[in-house]
């Protein structure tokens, strides 16, 4: 018998995480190794940002904090949801946390019974189903296709709902496929979701601010005010201020549920650094016109990867809307053989044989739980992004 818990046994340790560990590993054996895994913005946290954390703690503002958040962040906050998503929220209702990431798992391991489910369109952002069988709950996955520009049709939520579903989880722009729903396509969901007076809605709302062409970002809430008293919006500065390594993210809910996802917190992390919060306050607060000269660059380079994929052979590539990742299909390479007489049988396979004859490292879509697909992350610079796709559009042409 382990001395483990039976509960580790249900997850897996992050695979993006892994492709990135795997690319540092073989370029520090000195490989020439192109990493296109990683889910961060290459670009360095703002200067007026990294001002306010320095003058945080030449303030003396690094002791313990309010578990849910300091009274400033959490109006910071509650003024940004007014401002740029029509929301109004009491800074009682905001909860802040190590990242998006801890404010998702407080959600889950705040609401969540054994055996409850959770409807998780796919493909997905790695964690949400790991936390949610962590937390003993269910998930349910929703197939969004290439066809769909994957993004969940009414009627397949309406299909997987059943009376055991708590929460349906929304991300847009999406994590893997940039995806993002126009305010017709939110619409058509919160229409469905009005009708289920049981299920809750939890946005991830963590791309908000990188989109492209003009797209207008909207949040479920926003589009349907019905659905406000069970919905959870979640976001944070870790993409948009390029901040991922300050671990602030935060909710914003229903009283009942902040106050249950404070109680966690409060006997894990506490809270988010002080510093940081602080720092959190300056991004929301600050000057914002680094996002859209930030997003120009990002567009570019979308644009770049766009085409150059869509030339390799086997390969078909959409053009997202936001964040900074596309998720090409390579159903044409599957079956083809590599020139020293491997089969690709699976997308794993095609970004193993990528990193193993080109050292260009990609995450393979069977993660993200929609195949046979990979994931590209563009936030590298352009001459990088250029001799990926090269190579990428030599390796498919040696197949076979
Ligand atoms: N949500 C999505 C969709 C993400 O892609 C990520 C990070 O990759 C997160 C949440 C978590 O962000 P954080 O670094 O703030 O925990």
């Amino acid at each position: 018998m382990s001395f483990l818990a039976d509960k580790l046994s249900r997850i897996k340790p992050s695979p993006t995480i892994a492709v990135s560990t795997k690319a540092a590993e073989l370029k520090a054996a000195g490989r020439d190794v192109i990493g296109l895994g990683a889910g961060e913005p290459d670009f360095d946290t703002p200067q007026h940002i990294i001002d306010a954390a320095v003058k945080a703690m030449n303030e003396g503002k690094t002791r313990y904090t309010a578990v849910a958040g300091t009274p400033e962040l959490r109006q910071a906050i509650c003024d940004k949801l007014k401002r740029d998503n029509e929301l109004t929220y009491t800074p009682d209702q905001i909860s802040v946390g190590c990242g998006g990431k801890q404010t998702i798992y407080n959600a889950l391991m705040a609401t969540l019974n054994d055996g409850d489910e959770v409807i998780v369109p796919a493909p997905y952002w790695v964690s949400y189903p790991d936390i949610t069988l962590l937390a003993g709950g269910v998930p349910v996955f929703v197939n969004c296709t290439a066809e769909n520009n994957f993004k969940m049709q009414a009627a397949d939520l309406e299909a997987a709902i059943t009376d055991k579903t708590k929460w349906v989880i929304l991300n847009s722009p999406s994590n893997p496929t940039g995806a993002a729903y126009s305010r017709d396509e939110m619409k058509a969901l919160t229409d469905v979701l009005v009708k289920y007076d049981h299920v809750h809605v939890m946005t991830d709302d963590m791309y908000e601010l990188i989109t492209y062409d003009d797209f207008e970002f909207v949040t479920p809430a926003q589009v349907e005010p019905k659905l406000f008293d069970r919905t959870l919006t979640l976001n944070g500065v870790s993409k948009a201020y390029s901040m991922t390594g300050w671990r602030v993210g935060y909710a914003a809910g229903p009283l009942e549920i902040i106050k249950a996802m404070n109680k966690i917190q409060s006997q894990s992390t506490t809270h988010t650094c002080s510093i940081a919060q602080a720092a959190a306050v300056e991004a929301l607060n600050g000057p914002h016109d680094f996002v859209a000269e930030r997003n120009a660059v990002f567009k570019e380079r979308r644009d770049i990867v766009v085409k150059m994929l869509n030339e390799a052979e086997g390969l078909e590539c959409k053009t997202p809307e936001g964040a900074f990742y596309v998720y090409p299909s390579c159903a044409g390479v599957i079956g083809k053989s590599t020139p020293d007489g491997k089969t690709i049988k699976t997308d794993e396979d095609f970004v193993t044989y990528l990193l193993e004859a080109e050292g260009v490292a990609a995450v393979h879509g069977e993660a993200f739980g929609l195949s046979p697909h990979f994931r590209v992350s563009y936030a590298t610079s352009n001459e990088a992004l250029i001799e990926a796709c090269t190579r990428i559009q030599r390796a498919c042409a040696a197949l076979k």
